[in-house]
């Protein structure tokens, strides 16, 4: 007489869990670096609008007061008018933005130019000049 299973036995649950949990074990470090990847994306789109509001600022301002080198966030009063909603916009990871001679670069990211000329900068410490 043949008997009808219903349902699946443990082990064969098990074997389901233990796939489920290697797929995800391989998924989420690359969800990981997405979203770090798209931090620093954001944050160099940042770093070029304050750049183009440092160069109206600068355009229309007196030499004596031109912004060369600076840490943008003392600064922001200078650069409101130039900033969409006269707001300085923020790193999605907190680093603070700030204008050297190779532009403006953030402490947690660096300077999307120098890292693309293969110079990494932003990696822990506050360097760039
Ligand atoms: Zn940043």
């Amino acid at each position: 007489m043949l008997r009808k299973r219903h349902g699946f036995t443990l082990i064969e649950l098990m074997i389901v869990i233990a796939i489920i949990g290697i797929l995800a074990g391989m998924a989420l470090p690359r969800f990981a670096k997405a979203r770090e990847m798209a931090k620093q994306k954001a944050c160099w789109g940042n770093s070029s609008n304050l750049e183009s509001a440092v160069e109206m600022y600068n355009m229309q301002t007196t030499s004596d007061e031109l912004l060369e080198s600076a840490d943008l966030g003392k600064e922001k009063d200078k650069l409101a008018d130039f900033l969409a909603g006269k707001m300085l916009p923020k790193c999605p990871q907190g680093g603070t933005y700030k204008l050297g001679e190779n532009g403006v670069w953030c402490s947690t990211h660096g300077s999307a130019k120098l890292t693309t000329a293969g110079k990494p900068q932003g990696d822990g410490d506050a360097g760039g000049e």
